[in-house]
């Protein structure tokens, strides 16, 4: 039997209705759907006016398989309905009625019927005309960063298969323009996250709310293709997530510190600085120098991309270096640049063909260095 998901449109066909042939209760309930139209989670509600005009029908209440058949029976049989392909149908922007944030879905299809996603193989529901309402982060792009309350998210499109390699440049067209129109007009981005992501569920996949878009870029991917990345932010802070997604984050989950929630921002920002300097041992990318001073050692957790207008780099490890006040100062001023390509620090006579040097742990995002690089060039 067809089922119907809750994101459905039905609509009445333009055949008119016979008052001597037709029966009133059918008649009351093709009305009620009328030529606007309603949703299946509309026409399926408790107190639907179609639930209402089979009240005649043996075990009405509650069976949403009785619902699925009296439609297919209007649709098919009948045609006094109109089912709108799901392909046509209207974004859904904001919160979906009857869903909750942390509720788990088995399959992407559970994910669509529940009006959330509605496509079931893409990772982006918006169109190029009207912006996007929903992503699904599912592990099918390498270039992904994740941070729960934090998201650059690849666009789609340039790969072989899905999920497969870029063998393609990405463009800003379909669900990437999309993206784009969500950020100029600050519409809201439903995210649900995959078991094959880091910080997805166990299995299945997790609705975790509403974020926004608030930077994006066409930025070369680690295959070599460019690709278009989105950043994207929670409206909820990363306690809030945490707490509300609980249980249903990964046993390796490592939780953010407990902070007033105001000032939160500033200090996930240290305590990343104080990481990077650590994962170093306080030793300088550049020169490899640990600066000892009588109350400890002296380095600075610096941002490749910086943090605040112009540049609006992201606040994350992938966008950090670890460096001496020294080479601070020069990176910063534009003194010298990284290679991309192979780390090769470009522009300090004293330094001429050394590379930069890198913990296996430190995963630096070549973007942030090409936008260093580029400003360097620009000079
Ligand atoms: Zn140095």
């Amino acid at each position: 039997m067809k089922e119907y998901k809750n994101s459905d449109r039905f609509k009445r066909s333009p055949k008119p209705i016979r008052e001597n042939t037709h029966t009133s209760d059918h008649i009351e309930r093709w009305s009620w759907i009328g030529e606007e139209g309603k949703t299946f989670a509309q026409i399926n509600a408790p107190d639907s006016g179609y639930r209402k005009a089979l009240i005649n029908v043996p075990d009405y209440q509650g069976n949403t398989s009785i619902i699925n058949h009296h439609l297919t029976y209007d649709i098919e049989k009948v045609g006094m309905i109109k089912f709108e392909d799901s392909s046509k149908q209207d974004l859904i922007f904001g919160h979906i009625e009857g869903t909750r944030l942390g509720q788990i879905f088995n399959s992407r299809k559970e994910l669509s019927n529940s009006g959330i996603h509605a496509p079931l193989m893409h990772g982006i529901w918006g169109r190029a005309q009207e912006g996007a309402c929903s992503i699904v982060l599912s592990g099918g792009y390498e270039d992904d960063i994740d941070k729960l309350d934090y998201i650059l998210y690849t666009g789609q499109g340039g790969q072989d298969a899905p999920g497969g390699n870029q063998v393609a440049d990405q463009e800003f067209t379909r669900g990437n323009k999309g993206l784009m129109l969500s950020k100029e007009y600050r519409l809201p981005v439903r995210v649900t996250r995959g078991f094959q992501v880091e910080n997805g569920p166990e299995e299945g996949y997790r609705y975790d709310g509403l974020y926004y878009v608030t930077e994006y870029e066409r930025v070369r991917g680690k295959s070599g293709f460019y690709v278009c990345r989105f950043y994207l932010e929670s409206e909820r802070n990363i306690d809030q997530l945490e707490e509300e997604l609980g249980e249903t984050l990964p046993d390796n989950y490592v939780p953010a510190e407990r902070i007033e929630s105001t000032v939160k921002k500033i200090n996930r920002n240290i305590k990343l600085r104080e990481k990077i300097k650590s994962m170093y041992d306080y030793k300088c990318q550049v020169c490899g120098v640990r600066l000892e001073k009588p109350n400890g050692a002296i380095a600075i957790g610096a941002h490749i991309k910086g943090l605040g207008q112009p540049h609006n780099g992201p606040d994350v490890i992938e966008n950090m270096l670890c460096l001496c006040p020294n080479h601070h100062d020069q990176f910063d001023s534009l003194s010298f640049y990284i290679d991309p390509s192979n780390l090769e620090i470009v522009g300090l006579k004293d330094l001429v063909g050394k590379k930069l040097f890198v913990n296996s742990r430190h995963n630096i995002d070549a973007n942030f260095l090409e936008y260093q690089k580029k400003r360097y060039l620009d000079l």
